[in-house]
C-alpha cells in the first residue's frame, strides 16, 4: 500500500509540526494516517457512512461530502498523536502500513 500523499507545502507543514511538538512531548509522535485520496474514493466513502447512519449531516461530520472534502484535493491528511510510553507508534505504523510518523 502506498503512503499518504499529501502537497509537498502540506508535508512541509506537518514536518514543522513534527519537530515542534517532539521537543514540546519528546515521547509523542505524530502520524499521518490519510492523505490525498481520490474523488472516487471521497465520493464511496461518504455514501458509506450515508447509508450506515441514514442522515446526512451525521455522515458528513464523520467523512466530508466530496463537493467540499479536502482530501481529493491534496489539502486534507488525518492524524493522530501518539504517547510512545504507552503506545507502540512502529508496530500501529507496521500494521497499518500506510502511515508516516514524524
Ligand atoms: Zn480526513
Amino acid at each position: 500500500m502506498p503512503l499518504p500523499l499529501v502537497r509537498e507545502s502540506v508535508l512541509e507543514k506537518l514536518q514543522n509540526v513534527g519537530r515542534l511538538f517532539n521537543k514540546i512531548h519528546p515521547d509523542w509522535r505524530l502520524v499521518v494516517t490519510e492523505g490525498w485520496r481520490s474523488l472516487e474514493v471521497q465520493t464511496r466513502k461518504f455514501n458509506e457512512k450515508y447509508r450506515e447512519l441514514e442522515n446526512i449531516e451525521l455522515a458528513h461530520r464523520m467523512i466530508a461530502a466530496p463537493v467540499v472534502a479536502g482530501h481529493p484535493s491534496g489539502g486534507a491528511v488525518d492524524v493522530a498523536f501518539f504517547d510512545i510510553k504507552a503506545y507502540d507508534v512502529a508496530r500501529f505504523c507496521a500494521v497499518r502500513r500506510r502511515v508516516v510518523a514524524f
